[in-house]
């Protein structure tokens, strides 16, 4: 497969390329906080959309999730500047700020599985928000996912 990501813009990339460029972590679709301060960071916690397969990290319902979860975002190419909330090694992110992908990124390995095994993805680490009292969400804060 030619490396599209280096020789395309994001408006140059087909849908299909545009969508493989995600690596499927599923950091995304975790629960976050904002400061008052927008500047800041956003706060990750662990809990997870209750779309979100939390083994699979893939969305239950993609095709039509915006049906099920009003406030699902997405990734629009328009959108560049505010790719800041995206964890730091999301791929779209990583393009979006100049840089490469990583090395264990699917589409130069050929596999996900690279990055499940490095603990890279949510995998087997989160809990859905189903399973979650709202009122104790602030006790499901972490910092790995943003990175
Ligand atoms: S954080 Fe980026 S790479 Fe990970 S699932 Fe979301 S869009 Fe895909
Ligand atoms: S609806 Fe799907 S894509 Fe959107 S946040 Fe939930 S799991 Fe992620």
């Amino acid at each position: 497969m030619s490396e599209f990501w280096k020789e395309k813009t994001f408006q140059e990339m087909s849908e299909s390329e545009w969508e493989s460029l995600c690596d499927g972590c599923g950091k995304c679709c975790l629960t976050k906080f904002t400061e008052q301060d927008e500047s800041k960071p956003l706060i990750y916690t662990t809990i997870g959309c209750k779309l979100l397969d939390c083994t699979t990290c893939r969305c239950k319902k993609y095709e039509n999730r915006f049906e099920y979860v009003i406030d699902c975002k997405k990734i629009e190419r328009e959108d560049i500047d505010k790719y800041y909330w995206l964890p730091a090694k999301c791929a779209y992110r990583l393009l979006s700020e100049s840089k490469q992908l990583p090395w264990w990124h699917h589409l130069l390995t050929g596999t996900r599985d690279t990055m499940h095994n490095l603990g890279f993805s949510v995998r087997d680490k989160i809990t859905s928000e189903e399973l979650v009292d709202p009122d104790n969400a602030m006790d499901y804060i972490a910092r790995w996912p943003a990175q």
